[in-house]
């Protein structure tokens, strides 16, 4: 089986972006393969060969940077060798960005719908940090089983919790204050560290802010996250290999080809293949709205939204109880919505 793919490949899309050389919206830009984001906006081809021609390939790219450049990955071969080549952070380095949350919007944006010591527990067990010198931005480190600081992800949040397009990497800030020479970067699951001190059914989803809030609501699994759509590989999930494992993907936009839902369902059965206990969830997939998939939800943003709707009528007079919990508690309705719960005689939970 041939395995090996290219790193960085120009962007499949219909997108077009501006041009840097001639100003028009022709511009296919590189994709990093294996996390399906873009490299720097400069770095693409503008597709009026013969009026332009602008194309600035991503091996100059990383020339210019000083940084390591490996065009071809091979996801059978090359993984020992990276891993003995993997550079890592220093807890120096970690420790000094677990501050200023209050100038961190995504944390700002969990204080409001979250108690401050549920808040404090997900800060301390998944190390998320403050980018200081990168507008105050949020940190995902990714520290892998054994305790190794591979990487810290940047992404930049607003005040009500959305995602902008700016996305940086703490080794990128250092190379450019020449802090360090070079740095070879080898991601692993967002979360890892915490797989020997939680012994539960592991929850995998997409983007790190995912895995902190639905760690908030439902403690019940410890939630991990690929960074990407395409970050699910089996690289990454090996470790997992005695673990019960849950996807639960994102929601595709209507008209696209491959759904996040279909892109993990193949995953899902390739590692099933190989000996993992792992399943795909389709809660998410069936109750949500044509309103949710235009949005691209994701667990997170469903019971975010939800967490605030009443139920309107409760169906039996048995399930009171459940109402009383829910005036307490208002993210029970959800969580029974989306996790499907049932009551102490098995009967499925509905609320109308
Ligand atoms: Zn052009």
């Amino acid at each position: 089986m041939n395995n090996a793919m290219y790193k960085y490949t120009l962007e499949k899309k219909s997108t077009k972006h501006i041009c840097p050389n001639c100003g028009k919206k022709r511009f296919v830009r590189y994709i990093d393969s294996e996390t399906d984001e873009y490299l720097a906006s400069q770095v693409g081809r503008c597709d009026r060969e013969m009026s332009c021609g602008y194309h600035f390939p991503p091996k100059l790219y990383f020339e210019g940077r000083k940084e390591h450049y490996s065009p071809i990955i091979d996801n059978n071969a090359d993984y020992y060798k990276l891993e003995k080549e993997m550079s890592v952070h220093t807890v120096d380095d970690l420790n000094k960005t677990l501050s200023n949350y209050s100038e961190n919007n995504f944390i700002q944006f969990l204080n409001r719908k979250f108690d401050a010591s549920q808040i404090d527990k997900m800060l301390e067990d998944y190390k998320v940090g403050t980018a200081t010198n990168w507008h105050n931005s949020t940190i995902f480190w990714q520290i892998d089983q054994d305790q190794k600081i591979r990487g810290g992800k940047i992404i930049n949040y607003s005040h009500s919790g959305k995602r902008t397009k700016y996305i940086n990497w703490v080794h990128a800030i250092q190379l450019k204050n020449k802090k360090i020479e070079s740095f070879q970067l080898n991601q692993c699951l967002f979360g890892l560290n915490l797989i020997e001190k939680y012994q539960k059914t592991i929850a995998i989803v997409e983007s790190e802010k995912t895995a902190c809030v639905m760690s908030l609501f439902f403690d019940k699994y410890l939630w991990l996250a690929t960074g990407s759509l395409k970050g699910l590989t089996y690289k990454k999930i090996q470790i997992l290999k005695d673990r019960k494992i849950i996807l639960y993907p994102d929601l595709g936009v209507p008209g696209e080809i491959t759904s996040p839902f279909e892109q993990w369902n193949l995953k899902c059965k390739e590692f099933r293949e190989k000996g993992f206990d792992i399943e795909l969830s389709d809660l998410l997939e069936r109750k949500a709205t044509d309103f949710h998939r235009k949005e691209g939800y994701d667990l997170a943003d469903y019971f975010l939204e939800t967490q605030n709707t009443k139920p309107k009528k409760i169906i039996c007079t048995h399930q009171q109880k459940f109402l009383d919990l829910y005036m307490k508690n208002r993210k029970l309705k959800t969580l029974i919505d989306v996790f499907d719960l049932h009551d102490e005689n098995g009967n499925k939970i509905n609320f109308l």
